[in-house]
């Protein structure tokens, strides 16, 4: 029996640790993966302080998976060993409640998530589901493909799912995990790209995304400034602030929609006047499944997409995840792992 490198989670709250563990044999369905990077995700610290029901401990975080399909259980067709794969937030559906019956995969009522329902890839190796595999296209990292696993579909996906159109007004508000990549992919898809953060020293990154204007939010007013470009079409909220929010929805224009992705627990305030003469509409985005994921590294590696990452082996994998919580990784933290 072989055994690996991993990191894990023992008791709630409790330190990450280098352990070793047994590499598991795929059962039916399932693929193994030799991991060979990880990104660290905000999402990582529900695992570290147990904060998902009925987590069980000892846990390896984990969502934001590249690596090579390693071997290969039975009943798995069109997967090879030696083939490139990723697995983000979406790690395998049960294809049998209401939501999978109707489609909707990504809000099983049994979804799995990696490093949550099933040890993840903060280790050499992964066991997951083939219905969570996206496969990576050549000419994409491992390191840059890890991120784009779960901040880079979420904002791809909203994005495209928006109902924006070539030339649009798109406003990504927030430049940081998310923002960074929401601006890179607003630009890409051809729509009139502003970015809103906080202070001016952000405007040469914002510039530097692909945006075309940038806004101050410390000194410039977001809605009058949307407002002179006509009003925004969609407004990409990736902050996690609802009071920061609340703050840009002014700057919606006629059909307007702000999509929320960032996780804020303070409600955001909707003006109704403005919402019911202008038909506007707020609306929140979870992902997307593994076919989304697979577009959005195809996307990415067609256009230029990059995350912006700090990169830490897996043996310091405590450190890296403080780095990424304290905020002051620009812009993701991503483990090598091989
Ligand atoms: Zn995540
Ligand atoms: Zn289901």
């Amino acid at each position: 029996m072989s055994r690996m490198k991993a990191v894990q989670v023992e008791t709630a709250g409790g330190p990450l640790k280098l352990v070793e563990l047994e590499v598991r044999e795929p059962g039916e369905g399932q693929v193994r993966i030799k991991v060979q990077a990880c990104g660290i995700c905000h999402s990582d610290s529900l695992t570290k302080e147990g904060q998902w029901p009925g987590l069980q401990f000892p846990r390896v975080p984990g969502h934001e998976i590249a690596g090579v399909i390693d071997a290969v259980g039975s009943g798995v067709d069109g997967w090879r060993v030696g083939q490139r794969v990723g697995v983000g937030w979406h790690g395998g559906h049960c294809g049998r409640c209401t939501r999978c019956r109707q489609g909707d995969f990504v809000l099983c009522e049994k979804a799995q998530v990696p490093g949550i329902s099933y040890d993840g890839g903060y280790a050499e190796f992964v066991v997951a589901p083939v219905e969570a595999l996206a496969s990576i296209p050549d000419d994409l990292s491992d390191a840059d493909a890890a991120p784009l696993l779960c901040a880079g579909i979420t904002t791809f996906n909203a994005l495209r799912n928006s109902g924006a159109r070539a030339g649009d007004v798109v406003a990504i508000l927030g430049i940081g995990g998310l923002g960074h990549l929401g601006v890179q992919f607003a630009r890409k898809m051809g729509f009139n790209t502003v970015a809103i953060a906080r202070g001016k020293d952000k405007a040469a990154l914002a510039k530097e995304l692909g945006a075309h204007h940038y806004i101050d939010s410390t000194t410039q007013s977001i809605s009058e400034k949307l407002n002179e470009l006509g009003g925004a079409k969609v407004i990409l909220a990736t902050v996690t602030s609802g009071k920061a929010m609340s703050a840009a929805i002014g700057g919606l224009g006629l059909n307007g929609k702000m999509i929320m992705v960032g996780i804020s627990e303070e409600p955001v305030e909707v003006p109704v006047g403005q919402f019911i003469m202008g038909r506007n509409s707020v609306q929140g985005w979870p992902s997307g499944t593994s076919a989304d994921s697979q577009d959005t590294l195809a996307f990415s590696a067609l256009s230029g997409v990059k995350p912006m990452i700090e990169e830490f082996p897996l043996e310091r994998a405590a450190e890296a995840y403080d780095r990424m919580m304290s905020g002051a990784a620009r812009f993701r933290v991503v483990l090598k792992v091989a």
